[in-house]
Protein backbone atom coordinates (compact mmCIF):
# COMPACT_ATOMS: atom_id res chain seq x y z
CA UNK A 1 0.00 0.00 0.00
CA UNK A 2 1.09 3.62 -0.68
CA UNK A 3 -0.57 7.04 0.76
CA UNK A 4 1.39 9.83 -0.47
CA UNK A 5 -0.10 12.75 1.44
CA UNK A 6 0.25 16.89 0.28
CA UNK A 7 3.08 16.29 -1.73
CA UNK A 8 4.23 19.70 -3.03
CA UNK A 9 7.28 19.66 -5.29
CA UNK A 10 8.62 23.24 -6.90
CA UNK A 11 11.33 23.65 -9.16
CA UNK A 12 12.72 27.32 -8.97
CA UNK A 13 9.61 29.61 -8.71
CA UNK A 14 7.44 26.72 -10.45
CA UNK A 15 5.16 25.23 -8.51
CA UNK A 16 4.94 21.60 -10.04
CA UNK A 17 3.10 19.62 -7.76
CA UNK A 18 0.46 21.44 -5.55
CA UNK A 19 -0.57 19.06 -2.06
CA UNK A 20 -0.91 15.75 -3.91
CA UNK A 21 -2.69 13.41 -2.19
CA UNK A 22 -2.84 9.77 -3.53
CA UNK A 23 -3.88 6.01 -2.29
CA UNK A 24 -2.96 2.82 -3.96
CA UNK A 25 -3.87 -0.59 -2.64
CA UNK A 26 -1.83 -3.80 -2.77
CA UNK A 27 -2.65 -5.10 -5.92
CA UNK A 28 -4.29 -2.04 -7.59
CA UNK A 29 -3.51 -0.24 -11.01
CA UNK A 30 -3.27 3.39 -10.91
CA UNK A 31 -3.15 5.37 -14.37
CA UNK A 32 -2.09 8.92 -14.18
CA UNK A 33 -3.46 10.84 -17.18
CA UNK A 34 -3.05 14.66 -18.25
CA UNK A 35 -1.26 16.79 -20.44
CA UNK A 36 2.20 17.72 -21.04
CA UNK A 37 4.03 19.70 -18.24
CA UNK A 38 1.10 19.02 -15.60
CA UNK A 39 3.39 17.42 -12.91
CA UNK A 40 2.89 13.89 -14.09
CA UNK A 41 6.66 12.32 -14.15
CA UNK A 42 7.30 14.69 -11.15
CA UNK A 43 4.89 12.77 -8.97
CA UNK A 44 6.21 9.38 -10.28
CA UNK A 45 9.72 10.46 -9.33
CA UNK A 46 8.49 12.02 -6.27
CA UNK A 47 7.13 8.26 -5.47
CA UNK A 48 11.25 6.77 -6.17
CA UNK A 49 12.51 9.79 -4.17
CA UNK A 50 14.70 10.92 -7.62
CA UNK A 51 12.96 14.05 -6.47
CA UNK A 52 12.20 15.24 -3.33
CA UNK A 53 9.31 17.15 -2.49
CA UNK A 54 9.32 19.76 -0.09
CA UNK A 55 6.35 19.10 1.98
CA UNK A 56 4.47 15.97 2.83
CA UNK A 57 4.83 12.67 3.89
CA UNK A 58 5.15 9.42 1.54
CA UNK A 59 4.36 5.53 3.27
CA UNK A 60 5.49 2.62 0.96
CA UNK A 61 4.54 -0.31 2.81
CA UNK A 62 6.02 -0.17 6.23
CA UNK A 63 8.13 2.68 5.67
CA UNK A 64 7.20 6.27 5.92
CA UNK A 65 8.91 9.58 4.87
CA UNK A 66 8.22 13.14 6.08
CA UNK A 67 9.43 15.30 3.61
CA UNK A 68 10.44 18.06 5.70
CA UNK A 69 12.78 15.87 7.86
CA UNK A 70 16.56 15.85 6.52
CA UNK A 71 16.24 12.63 4.97
CA UNK A 72 19.86 10.71 4.61
CA UNK A 73 21.05 9.16 2.00
CA UNK A 74 20.85 5.43 3.86
CA UNK A 75 17.11 6.33 4.32
CA UNK A 76 16.95 7.47 0.33
CA UNK A 77 18.30 4.49 -0.82
CA UNK A 78 16.28 2.00 1.42
CA UNK A 79 13.37 3.73 0.44
CA UNK A 80 13.91 3.74 -3.41
CA UNK A 81 14.58 -0.24 -2.71
CA UNK A 82 10.55 -0.51 -2.38
CA UNK A 83 10.08 0.81 -5.66
CA UNK A 84 10.78 -0.61 -9.37
CA UNK A 85 10.88 2.35 -12.01
CA UNK A 86 10.32 1.42 -15.72
CA UNK A 87 11.76 4.82 -17.65
CA UNK A 88 10.68 6.01 -21.06
CA UNK A 89 13.42 5.24 -22.59
CA UNK A 90 14.76 2.39 -20.93
CA UNK A 91 17.61 3.55 -19.05
CA UNK A 92 19.32 0.21 -19.55
CA UNK A 93 23.27 -0.33 -19.53
CA UNK A 94 24.33 -0.50 -22.77
CA UNK A 95 27.78 -2.48 -21.79
CA UNK A 96 25.51 -5.57 -20.18
CA UNK A 97 23.76 -8.01 -21.64
CA UNK A 98 19.52 -7.86 -21.00
CA UNK A 99 20.67 -10.54 -18.09
CA UNK A 100 23.34 -8.84 -16.67
CA UNK A 101 21.03 -5.68 -16.69
CA UNK A 102 18.55 -7.57 -14.72
CA UNK A 103 21.02 -9.32 -11.82
CA UNK A 104 22.16 -5.47 -11.26
CA UNK A 105 19.78 -4.48 -8.66
CA UNK A 106 19.59 -7.82 -7.03
CA UNK A 107 23.49 -8.58 -7.34
CA UNK A 108 24.40 -4.85 -6.38
CA UNK A 109 22.02 -3.58 -4.09
CA UNK A 110 20.68 -6.13 -2.12
CA UNK A 111 23.89 -8.44 -1.97
CA UNK A 112 22.47 -11.60 -3.81
CA UNK A 113 25.24 -14.05 -4.80
CA UNK A 114 25.07 -13.97 -8.34
CA UNK A 115 24.52 -17.48 -9.52
CA UNK A 116 21.48 -17.04 -7.58
CA UNK A 117 20.96 -13.86 -9.23
CA UNK A 118 21.49 -15.18 -12.41
CA UNK A 119 18.84 -18.12 -11.60
CA UNK A 120 15.99 -15.56 -10.76
CA UNK A 121 16.95 -13.19 -14.13
CA UNK A 122 16.24 -16.62 -16.21
CA UNK A 123 12.67 -16.54 -14.91
CA UNK A 124 12.06 -13.21 -15.22
CA UNK A 125 13.49 -12.82 -18.37
CA UNK A 126 11.24 -15.91 -19.56
CA UNK A 127 8.04 -14.19 -17.86
CA UNK A 128 8.57 -11.26 -20.24
CA UNK A 129 9.24 -13.11 -22.96
CA UNK A 130 12.90 -12.56 -23.47
CA UNK A 131 14.35 -15.97 -22.33
CA UNK A 132 15.93 -16.46 -25.85
CA UNK A 133 17.49 -13.08 -25.59
CA UNK A 134 19.34 -13.45 -22.16
CA UNK A 135 22.94 -12.79 -23.52
CA UNK A 136 22.10 -10.25 -25.92
CA UNK A 137 23.31 -6.54 -25.35
CA UNK A 138 20.69 -3.82 -25.25
CA UNK A 139 21.95 -2.28 -28.99
CA UNK A 140 20.98 -5.84 -30.64
CA UNK A 141 17.27 -5.07 -29.18
CA UNK A 142 14.12 -3.51 -30.82
CA UNK A 143 12.65 -0.83 -28.79
CA UNK A 144 9.93 -2.82 -27.76
CA UNK A 145 12.29 -5.60 -26.14
CA UNK A 146 14.70 -3.24 -24.80
CA UNK A 147 11.47 -1.65 -22.77
CA UNK A 148 10.76 -5.45 -21.49
CA UNK A 149 14.21 -5.91 -20.21
CA UNK A 150 13.70 -2.54 -18.77
CA UNK A 151 10.44 -3.87 -17.67
CA UNK A 152 12.20 -7.15 -15.71
CA UNK A 153 14.89 -5.05 -14.39
CA UNK A 154 12.45 -3.57 -12.33
CA UNK A 155 10.90 -6.70 -11.20
CA UNK A 156 14.16 -8.18 -9.83
CA UNK A 157 14.55 -6.21 -7.00
CA UNK A 158 11.10 -7.47 -5.98
CA UNK A 159 9.53 -4.06 -5.34
CA UNK A 160 6.08 -3.73 -3.52
CA UNK A 161 5.45 -1.38 -6.11
CA UNK A 162 5.86 -1.02 -9.88
CA UNK A 163 6.15 2.76 -11.59
CA UNK A 164 5.75 3.53 -15.44
CA UNK A 165 7.03 6.68 -16.42
CA UNK A 166 5.41 7.18 -20.00
CA UNK A 167 6.75 3.17 -21.12
CA UNK A 168 5.86 3.26 -24.73
CA UNK A 169 6.22 6.67 -25.69
CA UNK A 170 9.47 6.29 -27.41
CA UNK A 171 8.21 3.06 -29.07
CA UNK A 172 6.88 2.75 -32.69
CA UNK A 173 3.81 1.97 -33.12
CA UNK A 174 4.20 -1.58 -34.15
CA UNK A 175 6.21 -2.46 -30.76
CA UNK A 176 3.70 -0.68 -28.14
CA UNK A 177 1.49 -3.57 -27.87
CA UNK A 178 4.25 -6.06 -26.72
CA UNK A 179 5.70 -4.04 -23.77
CA UNK A 180 1.30 -3.12 -22.64
CA UNK A 181 0.41 -7.09 -23.13
CA UNK A 182 3.84 -7.64 -20.43
CA UNK A 183 2.32 -4.58 -18.05
CA UNK A 184 -1.31 -6.29 -18.25
CA UNK A 185 -0.32 -9.35 -17.02
CA UNK A 186 1.87 -7.98 -14.50
CA UNK A 187 -1.53 -6.02 -13.26
CA UNK A 188 -3.58 -9.80 -13.77
CA UNK A 189 -0.63 -10.95 -11.39
CA UNK A 190 -1.84 -8.88 -8.91
CA UNK A 191 1.17 -6.16 -8.62
CA UNK A 192 1.01 -2.34 -7.16
CA UNK A 193 1.51 -0.25 -10.24
CA UNK A 194 1.22 3.21 -11.05
CA UNK A 195 1.41 4.21 -15.11
CA UNK A 196 1.63 7.75 -16.14
CA UNK A 197 0.65 6.64 -20.00
CA UNK A 198 -1.17 8.53 -22.99
CA UNK A 199 -2.65 5.48 -23.86
CA UNK A 200 -6.03 5.56 -23.16
CA UNK A 201 -7.12 2.07 -24.02
CA UNK A 202 -4.89 0.56 -21.56
CA UNK A 203 -5.86 3.00 -19.38
CA UNK A 204 -10.07 1.90 -19.85
CA UNK A 205 -8.93 -1.87 -19.86
CA UNK A 206 -6.40 -2.49 -16.82
CA UNK A 207 -6.67 0.80 -14.13
CA UNK A 208 -8.62 0.55 -11.24
CA UNK A 209 -8.62 4.28 -10.72
CA UNK A 210 -7.80 6.87 -13.27
CA UNK A 211 -6.19 10.12 -11.93
CA UNK A 212 -6.01 13.24 -14.38
CA UNK A 213 -3.77 16.02 -13.46
CA UNK A 214 -3.57 19.71 -14.64
CA UNK A 215 -0.80 22.34 -13.30
CA UNK A 216 0.89 20.36 -10.78
CA UNK A 217 -2.88 19.33 -9.16
CA UNK A 218 -5.57 16.45 -9.50
CA UNK A 219 -8.83 18.09 -11.08
CA UNK A 220 -10.47 14.21 -11.16
CA UNK A 221 -10.20 10.53 -10.32
CA UNK A 222 -12.41 8.02 -9.88
CA UNK A 223 -12.90 4.54 -12.08
CA UNK A 224 -11.68 4.62 -15.67
CA UNK A 225 -15.70 4.19 -16.49
CA UNK A 226 -16.10 7.89 -14.45
CA UNK A 227 -12.97 9.56 -15.56
CA UNK A 228 -13.74 8.66 -19.38
CA UNK A 229 -17.40 7.99 -19.39
CA UNK A 230 -18.69 10.51 -17.29
CA UNK A 231 -16.20 13.53 -16.21
CA UNK A 232 -17.48 15.75 -14.27
CA UNK A 233 -14.79 18.79 -14.82
CA UNK A 234 -14.38 20.92 -17.54
CA UNK A 235 -10.96 20.56 -17.86
CA UNK A 236 -11.06 16.59 -17.99
CA UNK A 237 -13.89 16.80 -20.56
CA UNK A 238 -11.52 19.05 -22.39
CA UNK A 239 -8.58 16.92 -21.85
CA UNK A 240 -10.68 13.94 -23.45
CA UNK A 241 -11.79 15.66 -25.98
CA UNK A 242 -8.90 17.06 -27.77
CA UNK A 243 -7.84 13.10 -27.51
CA UNK A 244 -10.49 12.13 -29.94
P1 LIG B 1 5.01 15.16 -20.17
O1 LIG B 1 3.70 14.47 -20.42
O2 LIG B 1 5.37 16.13 -21.25
O3 LIG B 1 6.13 14.21 -19.82
P2 LIG B 1 4.55 15.76 -17.33
O4 LIG B 1 3.12 15.92 -17.01
O5 LIG B 1 5.19 14.46 -16.99
O6 LIG B 1 4.80 16.12 -18.86
P3 LIG B 1 6.69 16.93 -15.79
O7 LIG B 1 7.74 16.32 -16.64
O8 LIG B 1 6.47 16.37 -14.44
O9 LIG B 1 5.30 16.94 -16.59
O10 LIG B 1 6.99 18.49 -15.70
C1 LIG B 1 6.18 19.39 -14.96
C2 LIG B 1 6.78 20.77 -15.03
O11 LIG B 1 8.00 20.80 -14.32
C3 LIG B 1 7.10 21.24 -16.45
O12 LIG B 1 6.79 22.60 -16.53
C4 LIG B 1 8.59 21.01 -16.55
O13 LIG B 1 9.17 21.89 -17.47
C5 LIG B 1 9.07 21.26 -15.14
N1 LIG B 1 10.26 20.48 -14.77
C6 LIG B 1 10.36 19.13 -14.75
N2 LIG B 1 11.58 18.74 -14.34
C7 LIG B 1 12.28 19.87 -14.10
C8 LIG B 1 13.61 20.15 -13.62
N3 LIG B 1 14.44 19.16 -13.32
N4 LIG B 1 13.96 21.44 -13.50
C9 LIG B 1 13.12 22.45 -13.78
N5 LIG B 1 11.84 22.27 -14.22
C10 LIG B 1 11.43 21.00 -14.38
Amino acid sequence: MITATNISKRFGDLEVLKQINMEVDTGKVIVIIGPSGSGKTTLLRCLNLLEQPESGSLTIDTQTIDFRDKISKHNIRNFRRLSGMVFQTYNLFPHFTAIENVMEGPVIVQKVKKTEARQKAEGILAKVGLKEKADTYPYQLSGGQQQRVGIARAMAIDPKVMLFDEPTSALDPELIGEVLQVMKQLAEEGRTMVVVTHEMNFAKEVADEVIFMDEGAVVERGTPFEVFEQPKEERTKRFLNLLK
